[in-house]
Formats: structure tokens, sequence, C-alpha cells
């Protein structure tokens, strides 16, 4: 890849920055709402969905996102496994019965709707160095493009393996993911998905109100439901949270822990780069201003002698 002159000052600000973007992040960290009985969520009863995509239909409009290629009433996708990408911030994937033995989980698919989840104690947040990436005291976890450096960091960290990346941008590049909708739940307003879904999958409310509701329909409905909230307590708690019939496993979810990520991981990192960003900055500053002055005398040669210096004829 060729990279300009312009664009290493500008990586250099960034590294340079990056003591600064620590210690604000972790000044942030301490601040952030944690998982909050009063943050807003999204109840999903994977019982109820039949797969329609009118979710992610909704989505698309609402964030005037690319045009799929076939159209939403295209069913068929569903056959093969999907994630999002930097154009679906939501995807609904289909999920056979398993035999195992003699017994049969269920007798019909399941379907099931993902997106970013909204964790309670993001890892992406915690990774982010220039806090592009931040948890809303509504429970969304929103981005913000004009901060972020593109070092995708986030999509490393993410347990869920939600963020995407627009690699076809080579101008304006920018971290993709479910924003909750969090324009239009700030207003009062819901989710489109949650809005649109015709089978009422989707339950908006607030978390304890939602988890409330998840131990009635789990008490109420004996044989219909596995007993286990999925989001509940995985990674710390999820804002998004999630009813089956079936082991979360099964259908399409990762086995994660209870802990935290950030809390496992932040210590370690705000250490490194506490103790390492100085000194890297530094050296990329003047490891920059050496590549700039060779850069501007090897502009002032000529075509030729630039030739023999490379050994050419
Ligand atoms: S709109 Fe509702 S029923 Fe249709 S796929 Fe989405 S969650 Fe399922
Ligand atoms: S699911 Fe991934 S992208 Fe979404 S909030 Fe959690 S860590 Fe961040
Ligand atoms: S909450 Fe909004 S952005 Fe997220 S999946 Fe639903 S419609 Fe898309």
């Amino acid at each position: 890849m060729q990279i300009n002159r312009r664009h290493f000052l500008k990586l250099s600000g960034a590294l340079a920055a990056a003591p600064l973007a620590g210690k604000k992040k972790t000044a942030q960290a301490s601040k952030l709402p944690g998982p909050s009985a009063d943050s807003y969520g999204c109840l999903v009863d994977t019982t109820l969905c039949v797969g329609c995509r009118k979710c992610e239909q909704a989505c698309n409009e609402r964030h005037h996102l690319p045009k799929p290629e076939e159209s939403f009433e295209e069913l068929t996708v569903l056959e093969n496994e999907r994630r999002m990408d930097e154009t679906s911030y939501t995807v609904v994937n289909k999920y056979y019965p398993q035999q195992i033995g003699s017994l049969t989980w269920r007798n019909r698919p399941t379907f099931v709707k993902f997106q970013c989840m909204h964790c309670n104690d993001p890892s992406c947040v915690s990774a982010c160095i220039v806090g592009a990436l931040t948890k809303q005291p509504n429970g969304a976890v929103i981005y913000d493009p004009q901060k972020c450096i593109g070092c995708r960091y986030c999509m490393v960290a993410c347990p869920f393996q939600v963020p995407a990346y627009e690699y076809y941008n080579a101008l304006t590049p920018q971290v993709r993911k479910c924003t909750f909708c969090f324009n239009y739940i700030k207003d009062g307003g819901l989710p489109a998905c949650a809005q649109v879904c015709p089978r009422e999958v989707i339950t908006f409310g607030k978390k304890s109100k939602l988890l409330r509701l998840a131990r009635w329909k789990i008490k109420n409905n004996p044989g219909k439901y596995v007993d286990h909230i999925y989001g509940e307590h995985e990674v710390g708690g999820t804002s998004w949270m999630y009813l089956a019939a079936e082991p979360f496993e099964r259908i399409g979810f990762p086995k994660l822990g209870t802990k935290a990520p950030p809390r496992l991981t932040e210590a370690i990192q705000h250490g490194l780069f506490q103790y390492f960003a100085a000194p890297i900055g530094l050296f990329v500053v003047l490891g920059g201003i050496m590549w700039a002055t060779g850069y501007l005398k090897d502009s002032e040669k000529g075509p030729a002698e630039e030739t023999e210096e490379k050994g050419g004829v």
C-alpha cells in the first residue's frame, strides 16, 4: 500500500496522542453507566420468530444502507448462516433441529435475529483508544466516525464478532454496526426492527422489566423454553437478551463466561499505553520527521538519479 506523507503524519499525530487518549479513556471508563437495570434493552423471543426478514429490511431502510442483491422477500438466503457486515446491521439465521440419539429438540427450525448486543461493559469500548465507541446511559453502544482512526481493535475485541469495516471505502471508511436506533430511542421512539416485527418477537423496554417478563415466560410455559436468558449474565450482561427453546450454543450463540472481558484486559491495556505510548509516539514523530526530510530530499533529485541509486540503467 502506498503511504503518502500526509497519511504518515496523520498517523504519527494519532499515535503521539495515544497517551492522552489512554488517560481520557481511563477516566471515561470509570464514568460508564455499567449494567443499569434502568437502561433500555430488547428481549428477543426466538420461539416466535418465523424468519420473515422484515426486521432486516426495516433496519436497512432506516439507516439508508445499501440494498442487498436479492430482495428481502427472498427467504432462501436463510439456508446459509450469515453474519452482520458493513451493509447489514442485523441478520436472521435459520437453525434446523438437531437429532441427538433418538431425540430431536424441536420439530421446526429456529430463526434467530442477530445484531450488536449492546453489552453492559463493552469490549469494543474498552479496546478503542480514542473513545470513538461509547456506552450511553440509555444502553446503546454508539460510534463516532469523527474520532475513529481506523485501527479496528474494536473488531478484534468484540466477543460476538459484530463490528464491520468499510474496506471498500478508500477515503472515509467507517466501522459499522447496529446503533440500537439511538437517535430514535433517545426521543421516545422504537428500534426499527422492534417496530416492524409482525410476530412481536422483539420487546423493547427497561431491562428490569424485560428480565421480569423473561422469567415470567419461562415459569408459565413449562417445557417451552430452556431455563436460560442469554445476555442476562454473559460477558457481564448485555442490553439485548434472548429466550429460546433449545440450548443457545445450538442456535449460533457463543458460549461465553459471565465476566466482562474489559475487566480482564483493561488494566493490562491501559498499563501498556501508560508506559509505552509516550516513547512510541516520540519514536513515530521522530521517524516521521526523518522520513519526511528524506522524502523531500528524494523529491529534489531527478528521476535519472533515483533510477541509478536503485541499480537501474
Ligand atoms: S421481523 Fe420478527 S418474525 Fe420476522 S424475522 Fe425479524 S424477528 Fe423474526
Ligand atoms: S456486541 Fe460487540 S460491538 Fe456490540 S457492544 Fe458488545 S462488544 Fe461492542
Ligand atoms: S436496533 Fe435499529 S440498528 Fe439495531 S438492528 Fe434494530 S433496526 Fe437495526
